[in-house]
């Protein structure tokens, strides 16, 4: 059984992020990026289904420009078994990574599709969703456990209070939350493998893929700056201060 592991370059989750003084978009030159937290839990799911003997061959996938090729070695280290770069410069949007991913699951026919619940660049939450629904496929999103048998996926997810269950005919989109594994880190031993796994690097319109923006950003900015806490004396300036400065009470 193929699974096809969805994985996005993004800043790394330590940086502080700096919007472009133009309000155009975020500054990306000089900046470390990594592989999407949410995919690299994704990447180390299929792994661990490959290891328990359930998966046969693990595909990690990027779309974007030529310096994914890191997040797929990435992938590689981690233990997946291959990668394809969808290379474009293009500004990609959620529904075009979804027409790119359709493609690739119409050629490689995996089984399993794993996708982040989101990129922390973007915030979307919306790639596998709608892979799902170009594909015509089951989905389950925030699974926090996936179990394989009988071409069916059994997926645990985190719900508001609790969890629930679902049972989906594969193949299928699954997204992945935080409690679904912890990733390994990758060896150096291993690092250095990946470096001789397959990369295949396709475009979109090998793909036939029109990845052209449907949306258009008007601005970023970044949050208000915190103006600095006053002490109050007592209680009573404390509520004067809520009724009459905050109007909050
Ligand atoms: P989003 O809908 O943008 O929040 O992204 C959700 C998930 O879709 C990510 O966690 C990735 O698994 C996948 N994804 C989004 N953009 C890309 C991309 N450019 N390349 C590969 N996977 C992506």
């Amino acid at each position: 059984m193929k699974v096809l592991v969805a994985v996005k370059r993004v800043v790394d989750f330590n940086v502080k992020v700096r919007v472009k003084s133009d309000g155009s978009g975020v500054e990306l030159a000089n900046v470390k990026m990594s592989i999407n937290p949410f995919d690299e839990i994704a990447v180390e799911e299929a792994v661990r289904l490959k290891e328990k003997g359930v998966v046969s061959e693990v595909i990690a996938v990027s779309c974007g420009i030529g310096a994914c090729q890191e997040t797929l070695r990435t992938a590689m280290a981690i233990g997946a078994d291959r990668g394809i770069l969808v290379e474009t410069d293009a500004d990609l949007q959620p529904l075009a990574v979804a027409k790119l991913l359709k493609a690739l699951v119409d050629k490689e026919q995996p089984q399993l599709i794993i996708l982040g619940k989101q990129a922390i660049d973007n915030d979307c939450n919306q790639t596998g969703q709608m892979l799902a629904a170009l594909a015509g496929r089951p989905q389950a999103t925030f699974a926090s456990k996936i179990e394989l048998a009988d071409g069916h996926a059994t997926i645990t997810r985190e719900i508001d209070g609790g969890l629930e269950t679902l049972r989906l005919a594969l193949p299928a989109v699954v997204t992945t939350d935080l409690r679904l594994n912890e990733p390994r880190y990758a060896s150096l031993p291993n690092i250095m493998k990946a470096k001789k796994k397959p990369l295949e690097t396709l475009t979109p319109e090998q793909l036939g893929v029109d990845v052209a923006p449907r949306l258009t950003t008007l601005g970023t900015e970044e949050p208000p700056k915190r103006s600095g806490g006053t002490r109050v004396p007592d209680v009573a300036a404390l509520v004067a201060k809520l009724k009459n400065e905050a109007k909050v009470i």
